[in-house]
Parts: C-alpha cells; sequence; structure tokens
C-alpha cells in the first residue's frame, strides 16, 4: 500500500491562498484584498474581493485615490472584500464561520463581520495597524467576542500554470 503525499497544504494555506488568489480578480490598481469564509468544519463557504456593485462599470466609475471631487475617488462606491464575501453568500447563516482576509478587516467590514456571526478573523497583512479604522475594528471585535490572529505565513510557494 503506497503512503500518502506528505506535501500537501494545510488547512491554513489552503484558505488563505483562495483569498489570495481571490483578491487577484480586483479591478483597483492600488490595493487588492480577497476574502474567503469557511464552516466550522472547513468547508468554504463565499470568497470576495474589493470591487464595485454589480451594475456599476468597471470602466465607468473612477479608482482614484485623491481628487477634489468625492464622488470622483473610489472610496464612495468599492464594496470590501469581507462585505462581498458575506453579502454573495447565499445560503443561510454564516453564525460561527471563520474568515481568511489578505488585509485586517476595516471598522466598517467589522461591523458586517460581528453582525453576520462570524467568530474569528485571520488576517495577513495589517499594514494600517495604529489607524482609527484598525483600532475601531479591535475594539469592536473584543467586545462583541470575535477572535483574530495573523496568518502564519509558511514561505510555501506554489505555481499555477493557467
Ligand atoms: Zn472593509
Amino acid at each position: 500500500m503506497a503512503n500518502k503525499r506528505e506535501d500537501y497544504i494545510s488547512w491554513d494555506e489552503y484558505f488563505m491562498g483562495v483569498a489570495i488568489l481571490s483578491g487577484q480578480r480586483s479591478k483597483d490598481p492600488n490595493t487588492q484584498v480577497g476574502c474567503c469564509i469557511v464552516s466550522q468544519d472547513n468547508k468554504i463557504l463565499s470568497m470576495g474581493y474589493n470591487g464595485l456593485p454589480t451594475g456599476c462599470s468597471d470602466e465607468e466609475f473612477p479608482w482614484n485615490r485623491e481628487g477634489e471631487d468625492p464622488l470622483e475617488t473610489k472610496y464612495v462606491y468599492t464594496v470590501h472584500s469581507e462585505l462581498n464575501a458575506i453579502l454573495n453568500y447565499r445560503g443561510g447563516s454564516l453564525e460561527g464561520a471563520k474568515l481568511y482576509v489578505s488585509l485586517f478587516p476595516c471598522n466598517e467590514c467589522a461591523k458586517a463581520i460581528i453582525q453576520s456571526g462570524i467568530k474569528e478573523v485571520i488576517y495577513d497583512c495589517n499594514k494600517y495597524k495604529g489607524t482609527p479604522s484598525v483600532a475601531a475594528s479591535m475594539r469592536m471585535f473584543d467586545a462583541a467576542g470575535v477572535k483574530y490572529h495573523p496568518y502564519k505565513r509558511t514561505g510555501r510557494k506554489i505555481e499555477i500554470e493557467l
């Protein structure tokens, strides 16, 4: 009897890999964030990336970060990956689920994460640590009993030919 493969990817690598791959769908020239929501028994429930709402054309809406007219910046239009993943899920409740995301959630996504019943957040990058948005997210997660911890990078590189 053959022994099983030993170099298979871990659950954490699998789900963070799916989150990062989802982020590659983003049209945002500056920020690509991806998210993967997983049940307690490690089944993928939903995925998302930062982008415009359905029907809002990637060609017609602005992707600028700055500008005198706020209506010509991306901020008023884009939906973050976490909210997209939550809203993309049409299967029922996300109660008790885990959320893998490539960037620590902003305060608006934190509210949606808490209200959807997600109980654990595993994040990769936290480059906005110390900002009011991230501080507010942590305060709300702590109050609501949502656990959060950084993903432990393994250094594994995966090449996929597409
Ligand atoms: Zn957000």
